[in-house]
């Protein structure tokens, strides 16, 4: 059992404001809890001597309690719940709204709130909450119209109505749930904590949940890691859209990172993200009553053509593949259906089929070791005995330890076969591609449960020269650096080519001597972002004409911006950009998520082209190499149209010092490493720009 096993099951129960008034919330807690609660309940109100028929206390040292419901009016919210803290009550659940989503005295108020739980270790849920509900003490500590049935799900919202929404539909679909918490404005307890604490109940099957932001990205992912070894969590995500996550920032008072940090973070974490509120139901149903299945093969049988092809493409659009049947399968097949049926993947028993011959082809399909999984897909006729074929559906399920989807077409013909197979834990579905979605659901729930996670490595570097370079933002009035910070890349261990700045032509033309063959120079100012955009690169400069460089980029310069800030002008060593692949490595800080690592192809096209792919930081090595892997244009890398293959290992240790980097410096708040030219014989950082935050240094 987890830290928070209290605060589900509690002895006793203290509602702070308990009320009789009609139609207040403290009234609709008190009726809630006195319905169903196995326990005992405790209203405390100093101006009443009874509640509902029970003994009123005046204050909550009275009540002994091991959770307290907090509804008093948020002026005095703050004073209850300490006192609760003080007489020794640990598990708190604020319903009271008017804290951090009304604006900066609500936010002040959060903040009281937040210091009294931590000096006194409260569980505190909310505030702005609608409660908590636990099955499995029959507690109702909600202000909700609906009590939740029993079953294995546990289901944390970030919005109350979408709680009594769901239980109101979900009661009707018998539906059960074990927990289920409004986790309001999280100002302690989040969805990291609900989450580790559902992986330590053994009752929760399935974590399923609609949030609009992360609280502490990176903790959610570890804490999410190791649930999801061997209990998988879904979460519906609103706010996806740009139009979305502004209603979501202004909804509960959370700034929504954006969408790539989270589409990234949920990933890592191992959650399955649901695209909707059916898929969200669709994926726990299956993932909390079907085993998983070894491989992602799946068999499609079938009387109805039409939807076995719509099932077909569903596959298609899925991670799941079309089984293909062994030798044997196929002559079985060939022997047992009519000669009009089709014994390939979608199999078609023909319209005619009863029983018998479904049983078969059924059992014939799931036999094959080459079949992970099954849709048992029909459409009612009148040779066929629909609850049968459920009862056959569920025997043969068992018998081979596949995971089925039922997709019995029709409406009142399937009651009696629906019954059958809800019952035995086979979700049924009208739409086939449901049926095949959920099976995907749970293909890749297979996947997440079978991974390893490996830990960043730890590079040895630099970390005090690191820090001096990145201070040089201190006494500037800009936060921007550029390649005058590039020894903050060898500090590092990043590799990059020799180089040096100056602030005269003859200086340049001293520097260019010293380096071997042609060289690139680019102006270096704070205030000139983008240097090719104004001319302010030149590459292959020879050794006459650097002096004339030299002027004409100053010139540039002042030309594109009078006042600009010039530090001087950057003299490079040359790198083969013919054997190499310019890539870019970077990194943007998303508010929730912390530094978000970018790799993609690079060069001064990289917005255009946008190929790029996105991890939370610190990444493992094996993060690192699946970017390399999982961009378009990874062939490149490889070496296409037969130019050598990069050096992709050099790349992947890039991708990984530059996440200690930024790991170990909250301070850069961006940074780009573009390019990072990738060739045969290792890679150089040519070009860096980051924006610092001084105060955090
Ligand atoms: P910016 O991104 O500000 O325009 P860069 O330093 O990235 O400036 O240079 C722009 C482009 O010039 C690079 O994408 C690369 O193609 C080329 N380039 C820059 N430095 C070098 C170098 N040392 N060797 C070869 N090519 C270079
Ligand atoms: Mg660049």
């Amino acid at each position: 059992m987890g830290e928070l096993s209290e605060l589900f099951a509690p002895e006793t129960v203290a509602v702070v404001g308990a009320t009789e008034r009609e139609g207040s919330v403290g009234r609709a807690i008190m009726d809630n809890l006195v319905a169903d609660f196995d326990g005992t309940v405790v209203p405390v109100n100093p101006n009443y001597d009874e509640v509902l028929g029970i003994p009123c206390v005046s204050d909550i040292g009275a009540a002994d309690a091991d959770l307290a419901v907090v509804v008093v009016p948020p002026k005095i919210a703050v004073e209850a719940v300490r006192q609760a803290g003080e007489s020794g009550v640990r598990n708190v659940v604020v319903i009271t709204a008017g804290f951090g989503e009304t604006g900066s005295e609500g936010a002040a108020r959060e903040r009281e709130l937040r210091e009294v739980a931590e000096q006194y270790d409260l569980n505190l849920v909310g505030p702005n909450s609608l409660g908590i509900m636990s099955t499995g003490v029959d507690m109702n500590a909600t202000f909700g119209p609906e009590n939740a049935q029993p079953g294995g799900m546990s289901f944390m919202s970030q919005s109350g109505a979408f709680i009594t929404a769901v239980l109101d539909w979900a009661n009707d679909q018998d539906i059960g749930f074990r927990d289920v918490v409004s986790l309001g404005n999280k100002a302690v307890l989040d969805e990291a904590d609900f989450v580790r604490e559902w992986g330590d109940d053994p009752e929760t099957d399935v974590v399923i949940g609609y949030l609009e932001g992360i609280e502490e990205g990176r903790e959610f992912i570890d804490a999410a890691r190791e649930v999801t070894q061997d209990t998988p969590i879904v979460l519906v995500k609103s706010g996806r859209t740009d139009a979305g996550a502004q209603a979501a920032s202004s909804h509960t008072g959370t700034i929504a990172g954006s969408d790539e940090a989270y589409e990234t973070g949920l990933e890592q974490a191992g959650v399955i993200r649901a695209e909707s509120v059916q898929e969200l139901f669709d994926s726990a149903q299956m993932l909390g009553s079907q085993p998983l299945p070894e491989q992602d093969d799946v068999a499609i049988i079938t009387n109805a053509g039409g939807p076995g092809v719509m099932a077909t493409d569903a596959v298609g659009d899925s991670g799941l593949s079309m089984a293909s049947f062994s030798d044997e399968t196929l002559d079985t097949f060939s022997e047992n259906l009519p000669a009009e049926g089709n014994i390939y993947n979608p199999v078609d028993v023909v319209g005619d089929a009863g029983n018998d011959r479904f049983r078969n082809a059924l059992e014939i399909a799931l036999d094959d070791e080459n079949v992970g999984c099954a849709v048992v897909l029909s459409a009612p006729t009148a040779v066929l005995d629909y609850a049968q074929l459920a009862r056959d559906t569920v025997e043969l399920s068992e018998e081979f330890d596949k995971p089925v989807a039922a997709c019995f077409m029709g409406g009142q013909r399937v009651e009696p076969a629906a019954e059958v197979l809800k019952d035995a834990g086979i979700p049924n579905y009208f739409d086939p591609a449901r049926a095949v979605d959920s099976l995907d659901a749970l293909s890749e729930y297979a996947d997440i449960s079978a991974r390893e996670y490996d830990e960043p490595t730890e590079f040895d570097v630099d970390r005090e020269a690191a820090h001096e370079i990145l201070s040089a933002v201190k006494g500037r009035g800009d936060n921007r650096l550029g390649v005058e910070a590039m020894d903050l890349l060898d500090a590092y261990g990043i590799p990059t080519p020799h180089g040096e700045i100056v602030d005269s032509a003859t200086d340049a033309e001293a520097i260019a001597a010293d380096i071997e063959g042609d060289v690139v120079m680019k102006i270096v100012s704070p205030d000139i972002l983008h240097k090719s955009d104004i001319g302010g690169v030149k590459v292959g400069v020879s050794d006459d004409d650097v002096y004339d460089a030299y002027e004409d980029l100053i010139t540039r310069a002042r030309n594109y911006q009078p006042d600009a800030e010039i530090i001087g002008v950057q003299v490079q060593e040359m790198v083969d950009l013919d054997s190499g692949v310019e890539t870019i490595v970077g990194m943007n800080r998303d508010p929730q998520f912390g530094p978000l690592l970018l790799f993609g192809l690079g060069g001064i096209f990289v917005e255009i082209l946008e190929d790029t792919t996105f991890r939370v930081a610190p990444v493992a090595e094996s993060e690192a190499k699946e970017m390399t892997e999982e961009i378009d244009s990874a062939p490149l890398l490889r070496g296409a149209r037969g130019r050598d293959p990069a050096d992709v290992p050099a790349v992947v240790e890039t991708i990984q010092r530059l996440s200690q980097l930024v790991t170990d410096f909250p301070a850069i708040l961006e940074l780009d490493i573009n390019p990072l030219v990738a060739t045969p014989d290792g890679v150089q950082a040519v070009d860096v720009r980051l924006t610092v935050d001084p105060d955090q240094l």
